[in-house]
């Protein structure tokens, strides 16, 4: 968890007049955010107009480190023109896809695929892992999943449908940009093994593709929810299903309730500073 918090600049949140339709500056939304509407309209709310983002969780170094690894492979295979052992294991008649703008779909952070969407002035974009074409000239989006679980890996718990939805939206992307796409999507999940009697600073992976067929029917509809989110003056209730706001509604009341005494009173321990003091000691 980051030890400080900070609240994102008014620049980079929505601004109706300067986002909306007939703005001057249209407004990135990638798909992780379309998934945070998806999930609380009320926290993409906060995030995308007020700046106030979920806290980060931790970083996930290791499946990071396996993309990474998982991404040379494929490349390699890539200039050569030929499929990887395992697109042969499993009968899948493609190969990783040649293209210039590649490097650009990949980059998550700053780029990936992109569509202006005209109506709402939304670009909406989202960085892909790989992508694979087939013998009739159709692309299969790609992504690589990292996980270490005894047995084999699936696509059916409930929260993995976050990773159904993301391919889902990579299609939808490729299609607005006139690829011709297949519904076909395909999980490339290293699985860590865990029996061997030892460490030894290996960890040994047991690769699996889990083909996907996509449904991006959800997503226009999912734009036009998301946007009318954005232009609304005010946040949307909270969800019903989460007890966070109850939380951070109880918590706030008690804190605000709270915050004249605390300014006259000198003697109250300030705990927050000295815990950073003793911290930064530690470190
Ligand atoms: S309901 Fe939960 S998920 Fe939604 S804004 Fe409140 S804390 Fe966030």
């Amino acid at each position: 968890m980051p030890f400080l918090y900070k609240v994102r600049g008014e620049k980079f949140c929505f601004d109706p007049e300067r986002n909306g339709p007939k703005g001057k500056t249209p407004f990135a939304i990638s798909r992780s955010k379309i998934d945070l509407f998806h999930e609380c309209p009320r926290c993409f709310y906060l995030d995308q107009r007020h700046g106030i983002k979920r806290p980060d969780g931790y970083p996930f170094s290791l499946n990071v480190a396996v993309d990474e690894l998982l991404k040379k492979e494929f490349d390699l295979l890539r200039k050569e023109g030929k499929p990887h052992a395992l697109m042969r294991e499993y009968g899948i008649d493609a190969l990783p896809f040649k293209h210039k703008d590649l490097d650009l779909w990949r980059d998550s952070l700053r780029n990936g695929i992109k569509y202006h969407d005209p109506v709402t002035n939304l670009v909406i974009r989202g960085g892909v892992d790989d992508v694979w074409i087939g013998k009739d000239g159709a692309l299969h989006i790609v992504d690589y999943k990292a996980t270490s679980k005894n047995g084999e890996v699936s696509l059916d718990a409930e929260w993995q449908d976050g990773y159904k939805r993301q391919v889902e939206v990579y299609q939808w992307l490729f299609r607005k940009n006139d690829f011709k796409v297949s519904d076909i999507a395909y999980f490339v999940y290293a699985n860590g093994d865990t029996s061997p009697a030892r460490f030894d600073a290996r960890l040994e992976f047991v690769i699996k593709i889990i083909p996907y067929t996509g449904d991006d029917a959800w997503i226009p509809k999912t734009i036009t929810a998301l946007h009318a989110c954005l232009m609304a003056e005010t946040a949307p209730d909270s969800s019903p299903d989460c007890t966070y706001c109850a939380y951070r509604s109880a918590a706030g009341k008690q804190l605000q309730k709270d915050a004249p005494r605390r300014r006259k009173d000198k003697t109250a321990p300030n705990l927050h500073l000295a815990f950073e003091k003793t911290y930064a000691k530690n470190v």
